[in-house]
């Protein structure tokens, strides 16, 4: 391949970046805006002209998964041995190469599982926490080391960044003490010590650090808006003051800051580099112009300081997203599954289909309604429900309880149950713990077991704990068909990066999205780029759903989520009637259907001008004449067609036929810029008609 052939698959935008290969460059893109493909090819562009040998590039990425894939790409493109990896990964085999000049002997060993060291460390500050507490108070110390503090910082930076300790800030703080103490005295380093001690290395070891820069002289991060403080720290150690560093990141898809990920790093970028060379990529590639025109109606209310990316879609029209309401969430997730079902039998795989949450517990009510519809699926970064230690150990109570048959457990299947589940696990209904962590998790999956018990009691008042454990041994053992080829139920964190056809959304209502616990406007904020992140997973079918009751016959006092404020009224909801006339519009005022008068409120029906579901008065031959034209000028320029228009844009031309240039501007998709060069062209084809 030559490297004219790599900039020629890329779009204009894309081939900037990619041919700057020296230098600092910063790729601001939005989602499916193509940046691995970008990254890559800049990588191999800069190694077959010379510029870089393949040997001196490092690439980092966030997962293991995302490493591996660039390298395949690499490979694809004709380039071996850039290294691609994870930062832990780059940073473990630097350390492992240095150490022994440095300091002699092997590196500190490396523990990957720290439970243990961690419930040590708690029980030296006189602290007897549960596996979930565990688990968080080692979220806690993993979330200060990445923001690099250590355990005298952490109690004011702790109540700084809005954190919900499973316990006081000061006694984490005494664990976060004992645990480094403990490290040290074991001679042992966690992941983040690692990334830490490498930099360290090449601060304070001039001899190593010139070796090592002579040896990596460019760098490329992906996904830098979800660069940690202490993972800069190892880049500039790497860097030393040189700036051939190329990031790509979309702010907008923050989602990990209560990690301690931040997306200050890529927003000041150009500060920090003055002369470095900004991209913005905004064509996006995956998702057709109705899954892309939601995803600007929802990231559009952000209240972030970024710059607003509007994605311009590339692909052919798809159907308009569908936004349903259910009366429960049984209702919503049986829905769901009849979906699946439908989209599979005219040609889906399940493997191009993702029903995505907010919380891992919610993935139970969908493996129960997935498999009663018989639809393969895989759960992906989170535990089967049936899995779950809490659930299990759950299963194995209800069990005992009911062999036993005593005469004085409370009457009604939801009261028993829930006696047992506090007699055994400390669980109660009325007390979910703090926080959206494992503990939290932990509570909802009991919850799940309690509502199903509460479920059946209301369907037949005489089924007791006998009959509760027969129904979840059937669901537990109809679930654990083990299956290769299937729908991927996943959180929406899970999702990041990664693409379906089909994509359904489900219980998006006020307390689940954004998430109760969200109390800050940054926290809530975060919980809004969840959305936007769901959101752009979809290449073509995109469902969203929420349940006004969690049961059958609740009071259905639920709300859809705040962030679909304005954008469910008008599109084609699953079983509402259309919009009433004279609805208020999301954001620009209302705009009437030309066809049937009715308010229209989405940006795809804006765009269009009319409801999806009205039929299209499009002037055929202009919209030929438009094609034409459009093909002869993008040939002049030396641009691809979509540069000059969007076929959804020549299609609302071809529909409203704008007389004057004030309503051409009204087509969204037509600018300033967009005026000067083409309006005049536009304007004469559309009046010789
Ligand atoms: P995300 O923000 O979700 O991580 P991304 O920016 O990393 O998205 P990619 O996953 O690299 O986007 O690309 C999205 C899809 O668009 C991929 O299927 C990719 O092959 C395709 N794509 C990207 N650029 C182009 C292009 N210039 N021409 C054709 N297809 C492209
Ligand atoms: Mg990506």
């Amino acid at each position: 391949m030559t490297p004219d052939d790599v900039l020629a698959s890329l779009d204009p935008e894309q081939r900037a970046a990619a041919s700057a290969v020296r230098g600092p460059v910063c790729i601001l893109a939005g989602a499916g805006t193509g940046k691995t493909r970008t990254i890559t090819h800049r990588a191999a562009y800069a190694v077959l002209t010379d510029a870089v040998p393949a040997s001196a590039l490092l690439a980092v990425t966030f997962t293991a998964r995302a490493a591996g894939e660039m390298r395949t790409r690499l490979r694809e493109l004709g380039i071996g041995g850039v290294q691609a990896r994870t930062f832990h990964a780059a940073a473990l085999r630097q350390l492992q190469y240095f150490w022994p000049r440095v300091v002699g002997g092997a590196p500190p060993r490396l523990v990957d599982n720290t439970f243990g060291m961690v419930a040590n460390a708690a029980a030296r500050a006189r602290l007897r926490p549960g596996t979930n507490e565990l688990r968080d108070l080692l979220s806690e110390l993993e979330w200060a080391a990445a923001s690099l503090y250590g355990p005298e910082d952490y109690v004011v930076a702790a109540q700084k960044a809005g954190r919900q300790p499973p316990f006081d800030a000061p006694v984490v703080a005494q664990v976060y003490d004992a645990y480094r103490d403990l490290k040290q005295a074991q001679g042992v380093a966690d992941f983040s010590d690692l990334l830490l001690l490498t930099a360290g290395v090449l601060e304070e070891q001039g001899a190593v650090a010139e070796e090592f820069r002579s040896r990596y002289r460019s760098f490329v991060v992906d996904e830098y808006q979800d660069v940690t403080p202490l993972q800069q720290r190892l880049l500039d150690a790497w860097l030393g003051g040189r700036d051939d560093l190329c990031v790509v990141g979309d702010a907008h898809q923050t989602i990990y800051s209560f990690t301690g990920a931040t997306p200050s790093y890529l927003l000041e970028f150009r500060q920090r580099f003055p002369a470095a060379t900004e991209v913005r990529l905004v064509r996006d590639y995956r998702s057709t112009p109705q899954v892309v025109g939601l995803a600007n109606d929802v990231i559009t209310r952000s209240t972030m300081k970024a710059a607003r990316l509007e994605l311009v879609a590339q692909r052919p029209d798809g159907p308009a997203p569908v936004f349903a309401e259910h009366a429960d969430e049984p209702a919503e997730a049986a829905a769901v599954a009849a979906r699946c079902t439908e989209l599979i039998a005219a040609g889906t795989s399940p493997s191009e289909i993702a029903v995505l949450y907010r919380v891992n517990a919610q993935s139970a009510g969908y493996e129960a309604a997935l498999g009663d519809a018989g639809v393969p699926y895989l759960v992906r970064g989170g535990e089967r429900f049936f899995d779950r230690k809490e659930v299990r150990e759950a299963l194995l109570l209800l069990r005992g309880a009911a062999r036993a048959g005593d005469e004085d457990v409370p009457t009604g299947l939801g009261a028993a149950t829930a006696d047992v589940l506090r007699a055994g696990l400390k669980w109660s209904l009325a007390s979910p713990p703090a926080g959206s962590g494992a503990a939290r998790d932990a509570w909802e999956s009991l919850a799940a077991l309690h509502r199903l018990a509460t479920d059946m009691e209301t369907a037949d008042a005489s089924a007791g704990l006998r009959e509760l454990v027969a129904e979840l041994e059937e669901r537990s053992a109809a679930q654990h068909a083990p299956t290769v080829d299937g729908v991927t139920l996943a959180s929406l964190h899970a999702a990041k990066g990664l693409e379906w056809d089909a994509v359904f959304l489900v219980g998006l209502v006020d307390g689940t999205m954004p998430l109760v616990h969200a109390d800050t406007p940054e926290q809530v904020e975060e919980e809004r780029r969840l959305l936007y992140v769901g959101v752009t997973r979809a290449r073509e079918h995109l469902r969203l759903s929420w349940a006004l009751s969690r049961s059958p016959g609740g009071r259905g006092s639920r709300r859809p989520s705040r962030f679909l404020d304005g954008l469910h009224a008008g599109v084609s909801k699953a079983s509402a009637p259309a919009a009433p006339k004279g609805a208020k519009a999301s954001r620009s005022g209302p705009v009437a259907c030309r066809i049937c008068g009715a308010a229209l409120l989405a940006a795809v029906e804006r765009k269009l001008g009319r409801c999806p579901t009205c039929p299209s008065d499009r002037d055929e031959e202009l919209y030929e004449a438009l094609r034409t034209w459009r093909a002869d000028r993008a040939k002049e320029l030396g641009q691809p067609a979509y540069c000059v228009f969007t076929d959804a844009t020549l299609a609302a031309i071809a529909e409203q036929k704008p007389a004057d240039v004030s309503s051409l501007v009204k087509i969204p998709g037509i600018g300033q810029a967009k005026l000067d060069k083409f309006g005049d062209d536009v304007l004469g084809l559309v009046t010789a008609r």
